[in-house]
């Protein structure tokens, strides 16, 4: 019964009523800033990577709980496989685009390559609104999406994991999908999975452990007590409320939180457990008891010494940047920031900790889930996150010194290094034939 076909936008509406530069023309710019440094490594090797390797556009129908098939796009970028196979997380959202996909799939290339992974980059999503559609809509949903993209997904060429608005139950189904078209079990496809289902201890919290690694490293470096310091986090999904909770627990005052309806504000200090479960009741931290009511826009701008962009791209631009009064910034989000921002906040002297490194330790965890996945030999939490917090500290170091070698921002010194190591590998590799 197709007696009432909705259909999805253009594919190509992507571009059209973004008022800000898209992402992926932000990606090429940080990238063209940081191959200044690397100006050693032939012209078509840096054009190479400048440039996703392969974009995979999927339109499908699903149906919906009243009967109605709605149509559907998704997308899948690979960036690039030189180190290793694809590796990023799938995002459902309204506003995703492909040419958002294309930069947070290059992010993930120099991700990976930041904390040393043996992965390249990926990212896929699929334009919808999960908050508007039930759980049966969406699991039909991401069957099919995963159906579409499985000709280019698999344990050995590119491991999809959680992004925006996706979560273990997400990759379980994908797993199931994927293992039902080819026939047996395959846990390693994805990363980001349940417990029950070969996922790790210490996943979930991954993304917020490394940037809370992150955050205690810049601390120390600037000599910032985090007992008495304060924070704000802008995003309450899994990577914001977690790095609340965790950043409490190493003694900061959370003073302002908020997501996508709004934000909430108490100098004196928020409990971030009360908050989540707040949130979990109302869907909103909005309207939670003792606490001031202020916009995401007015919440950036807030005093603290920690400011944690934990949400979408573009957040911080050379219109607040000037009035950003945080001490340390740790992307928690991919792409909060845009270059202008950067610059300003660099001369302001404020610490900026990159996306690439800040949250690479969901991507860091997600890599220790495929191993294990693979030897069918599983580790305990102590074990998980001890090599996390190596990974993280050796990384930031990493970046901290490149940045201070070539005086430049924290993220062109992340890119400096992300795009050498994987300059090198492309070098040895060879151009085939
Ligand atoms: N979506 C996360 C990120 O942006 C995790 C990706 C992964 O674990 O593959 O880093």
């Amino acid at each position: 019964m197709i007696d009432n076909v909705v259909v999805a936008p253009p594919v190509r509406a992507e571009v059209v009523g973004k008022e800000v530069e898209s992402p992926f023309a932000i990606a090429q710019r940080q990238f063209d800033q940081a191959v200044q440094y690397l100006n050693h490594y032939p012209k078509g090797i840096l054009a190479k990577l400048r440039v996703p390797e392969r974009e995979l556009i999927v339109n499908f129908p699903v149906r919906m709980d009243n009967g109605d098939i709605q149509m559907f796009t998704g997308y899948r970028v690979q960036h690039c496989t030189v180190r290793g196979p694809g590796k990023g997380g799938i995002r459902f959202h309204p506003d995703v685009t492909l040419d958002e996909v294309r930069a947070l799939a290059m992010w993930m290339t120099w991700k990976t390559a930041v904390v040393g992974i043996p992965y390249g980059g990926a990212k896929g999503g699929v334009v919808c609104d999960p908050k508007q559609m039930s759980i049966q809509e969406i699991e039909r949903l991401t069957r099919r999406y995963t159906t579409e993209i499985s000709i280019i997904i698999g344990p050995e060429s590119d491991i999809p994991a959680p992004d925006v608005n996706t979560n273990p139950q997400t990759m379980a189904w994908l797993m199931d999908t994927y293992s039902m078209n080819v026939g047996h079990t395959v846990p390693a496809v994805v990363t980001g999975k349940p417990l029950e289902l070969g996922g790790s201890v210490g996943r979930h919290e991954a993304t917020a452990r490394g940037c809370q690694f992150t955050i205690r490293r810049a601390a120390r470096h600037l000599g910032l007590d985090l007992t008495q310091a304060t924070a704000v986090i802008q995003g309450y999904g899994n990577a914001g409320s977690i790095a609340a909770r965790l950043l409490a627990e190493d003694g900061v005052r959370i003073v302002a939180v908020s997501d996508s309806k709004g934000g909430i504000y108490n100098p004196k200090g928020l409990d971030p457990v009360a908050v989540l479960r707040w949130k979990q009741e109302t869907g909103s931290v909005v309207g939670y008891d003792d606490a001031d009511t202020v916009t995401n826009a007015e919440l950036l701008e807030l005093p603290c010494d920690i400011l944690v962009p934990a949400a979408l791209e573009n957040q911080l631009t050379a219109h607040n940047a000037p009035r950003i009064r945080a001490r340390i910034i740790g992307e928690a989000a991919n792409g909060p920031t845009t270059p202008e921002a950067d610059a300003i906040l660099y001369d302001r002297g404020i610490f900026v900790i990159p996306d690439i490194l800040a949250n690479a330790g969901g991507v860091t965890v997600s890599y220790f889930e495929w191993v294990q996945d693979l030897q069918y030999l599983f580790w305990d939490e102590a074990e998980v996150n001890r090599r996390l917090e190596q990974v993280m500290n050796r990384a930031f170091d990493e970046v901290i010194a490149l940045a201070q070698k070539h005086k430049v921002n924290n993220r062109i010194a992340a890119y400096i290094l992300a795009i050498d190591r994987v300059a090198r590998a492309t070098m040895l590799r060879g151009i085939w034939p």
